[in-house]
């Protein structure tokens, strides 16, 4: 997609960017593995900590935007 920004004046194509960090993301899926574990030992506590597991993920696919190469603005003219 070509895109013009409006911030630094880049015309081209277009770039993906995604917010919050990876390394979040990561966590969160190691919580969600040991409150599958947990389950057992925990009961249905187990599901609260399951649920903020798959919060974290979802917001960040919900909050993936097209944006400028050059400064990562996000609210870029689409051409
Ligand atoms: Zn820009």
């Amino acid at each position: 997609m070509l895109i013009k920004c409006p911030n630094c004046g880049y015309e081209g194509k277009s770039a993906s960017y995604v917010k919050g960090s990876i390394l979040i993301e990561l966590f969160c899926v190691l919580i969600i593995i040991f409150s599958f574990i947990g389950l057992f030992v925990i009961g249905p506590l187990a599901l609260f900590f399951i649920a903020i597991g798959f919060i974290y993920p979802i917001w960040r696919i919900s909050t993936k935007y097209t944006g400028c190469p050059k400064c990562k603005y996000q609210y870029v003219v689409k051409q």
